[in-house]
């Protein structure tokens, strides 16, 4: 399968995160953020490790308490003992002047800086604590990214606009007019830090909303206003199917129309749930999409009355699960192998023409049919499997594959 898009990305200026850069012609950005207690240096470093080794290419860390900002630089030494050098954002609300202050090596540490302008601080005091946090930027040489969240607008910038909208012969409604105050508090605070010496390429901008329409509406009016790169991301999406189902629909529809130069999908994890789920959805909504691939992709058929066991289920997981196992190993060896497509289908109504669309495939039998299952490579019937070994030896065939086609020469 092709990984070619005509997607047409937006223009945008490109950003330095450490090692990653962001937007232009980068391929669009994973991201992915911790939920351990940042204080807590070990297991926020082994959960760090976790969503890098899972794929994640940049990872935010939340910096809300002086021990939380004293582990940052260990967090980091750690990472770099392990031989990860994913970059770490600092998530900042209300507090941050004071800790960057009070520990330069929390600044060093990090890769950037996250600001929301909401939550700099309530009041008079806003102005000279945001002020100070694009200082610390300056001062450290980090980017910055502006992350205007819904759920804590800058109230007073919204007051304001909602005065001025009740002032027109017709008033804007309300969630318009909210729309316009997240848009305003990004770009405001971006113009606002240039003017205060950030570089403008030192800026990243985004207006996480919890609503699809919301976000999408947002995200095309900043995108056709300002060519600072964008991350994109629902807010609050949710957990489970719900989690999953909103923050693809609002993000398909935007990366279609070539907006977004960094994602992160806020699912809540439900409980026992891996925190790397959250990347392997980024990872298969932009690879589903063809922007980009990060690991071979199953087809599976949704099985019917036709399937005549779980067998093919439990093939096709396997085959699912082995494949991401294996990839950072392969990765490593067999460049390309990414691009790889299998196929587990479950009788032979679709099974053998599915099978051969994909680079490797398996057509089970059905309900009635000759137990035994052809197997497709590169279009062509290769060997029919049968009996219980039929799931080792069809990973012992992709395995070969893999080895054959992407090994390097000599
Ligand atoms: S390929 Fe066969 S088993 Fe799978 S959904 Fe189609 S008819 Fe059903």
């Amino acid at each position: 399968m092709s990984t070619s898009s005509p997607i047409q990305r937006r223009p945008c200026v490109q950003v330095r995160v450490g090692p990653v850069t962001v937007g232009g012609d980068a391929p669009v950005v994973v991201q992915s953020m911790t939920n351990t207690d940042t204080a807590d240096e070990v297991a926020t470093a082994v959960q760090v490790a976790q969503l890098a080794r899972a794929g994640s290419e940049i990872v935010r860390i939340t910096v809300n308490t002086e021990e939380a900002a004293a582990a940052v630089p260990r967090i980091r030494d750690r990472l770099d003992a392990m031989g990860l050098d994913v970059p770490l954002v600092g998530d900042f609300h209300f507090n941050g002047h004071r800790l960057l202050e009070k520990h330069p090596a929390c600044a060093e540490a990090l890769a950037k800086l996250r600001i929301n302008p909401g939550n700099v601080v309530l009041g008079k005091k806003r102005d000279p604590q945001f002020a100070a946090m694009i200082e610390f930027a300056c001062r450290y040489d980090k980017p910055v990214r502006i992350g205007v969240n819904w759920g804590s607008l800058d109230q007073d910038l919204l007051a304001r606009m909602l005065d001025d909208n009740a002032k027109l012969p017709q008033p804007r409604d309300l969630a318009e007019v909210m729309r316009e105050a997240v848009i305003q508090s990004a770009l405001q605070s971006a113009a606002k830090a240039e003017e205060l010496g950030l570089a403008h390429d030192k800026i990243i901008l985004s207006c996480k909303m919890s609503g699809v329409q919301d976000l999408i509406a947002v995200y095309r009016s900043l995108a056709a206003r300002c060519d600072y790169p964008l991350h994109l991301g629902l807010t609050e999406a949710g957990m489970g199917s719900k989690g999953i189902v909103a923050s693809t629909a609002a993000l398909a529809v935007l990366l279609q129309e070539g907006i977004g130069d960094t994602i992160r999908i806020s699912l809540t994890p439900e409980p026992g749930e891996a925190r790397t789920k959250e990347v392997v959805v980024a990872q298969e909504i932009l690879q589903t999409m063809g922007l980009r691939a990060f690991t071979p992709m199953v087809t599976a058929c949704p099985g019917c009355g036709r399937t005549s066991s779980t067998f093919f289920q439990e093939l096709a997981e396997r085959i699912q699960n082995h494949v991401r196992t294996m990839m950072p190993e392969w990765r490593k060896h067999y460049p390309g192998v990414e691009n790889m497509t299998l196929a587990v289908m479950g009788c032979v109504v679709n099974g053998p023409g599915e099978s051969k669309h994909a680079d490797i495939g398996i057509s089970l039998p059905g309900t009635g049919e000759v137990p035994v299952a052809p197997v497709y490579v590169d279009g062509e019937k290769t060997v029919t499997l049968k009996g219980d070994t039929i799931a080792d030896e069809f990973q012992a065939i992709i395995d070969d594959y893999v080895r054959r086609k992407y090994g390097r020469a000599g």
